[in-house]
């Protein structure tokens, strides 16, 4: 079975494998100390790898400003549905977890340093750890939505063995209603998991770094990256979505996989 987590961690992967052959390329195995390799183009690779995208996204202040715009807007949004109407049953906002809420940026990067590679086991152990820094206006979204008295929701592809851990990793944060955690048990598509919320609760608000934290048709990009897909749900994403951005790892990532595995043909697979 593709699973939501395992598509995500191919990504993952192809990233990671960039930057083994960058650590190997520039001649400094950090697990060998091997430095017989022949030197290479390192700026040139570098572009590649997906270590820019990390230390953009770990060091920045851009990113972490970013986060903190995004997050207000997304109170402003919360506010006027929530204010839109008077609810007979208790609304409900959904959030993903990894990059949206919790920055695991620091995974990625102890993987570069090591020259690991991503596995299940590695990104578990990062996981059990239960420290990940809350991303930048996540915290106060979420104490507002909570003194609303709206239903807070963590629906994440992190498996439900991740459960104890990820409450824990919320919790210690002040994170409220952290035992409302919907992770994937078995597949990575989250629309069961929405609809099981929609059951109960009218969602005002969804917030995630991919697209199909608001709808699994994001998984269809076959033309222009998915622009149609976008095009299609772009006013009801403008009052029910806030996108957070990543460019570590995501279902953007998909389409331009050609580009990924060739970068000297980049200009060629863009232009056709
Ligand atoms: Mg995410």
């Amino acid at each position: 079975m593709t699973t939501r987590i395992a598509s995500r961690f191919t990504a993952k992967n192809t990233f990671i494998a960039y930057g083994l052959a960058a650590l190997t390329l520039t001649g400094c195995n950090l697990e060998t100390g091997d430095t017989a390799m022949p030197q290479p183009e390192s700026t040139h690779q570098a572009h590649h790898l997906g270590v820019k995208a990390t230390l953009y996204f770990h060091t920045s202040i851009e990113n972490k400003w970013v986060y903190q715009q995004l997050y207000e807007l997304a109170e402003q949004k919360l506010l006027a549905n929530f204010t839109a109407q008077t609810w007979e049953t208790q609304p409900a906002v959904i959030l993903d977890i990894d990059e949206t809420v919790l920055d695991n940026s620091r995974y990625e990067i102890e993987n570069i340093a090591l020259g690991r590679t991503y596995t299940l086991e590695t990104w578990k152990e990062w996981t059990a750890r239960a420290a990940a820094p809350a991303l930048p206006g996540a915290l106060a979204f979420c104490q507002l939505a909570d003194s609303l008295g709206v239903k807070v929701i963590y629906l994440s592809n992190r498996e439900v063995d991740e459960t104890d851990a990820t409450q824990q990793n919320l919790e210690q944060l002040g994170f409220p209603q952290a035992a409302n955690l919907l992770l994937k048990f078995d597949s990575s598509d989250k629309t069961a998991r929405r609809a099981s919320v929609q059951e109960n609760h009218p969602v005002i608000l969804y917030l995630g770094d991919n697209f199909r934290d608001f709808s699994e048709d994001f998984s269809k990009r076959n033309q222009q990256f998915g622009a149609d897909v976008l095009e299609a749900l772009a006013d009801s994403m403008r009052t029910y979505f806030v996108l957070f951005p990543n460019p570590m790892y995501g279902e953007w990532e998909k389409p331009v996989a050609p580009a990924l595995d060739s970068p000297d043909r980049i200009v060629d697979f863009l232009d056709n």
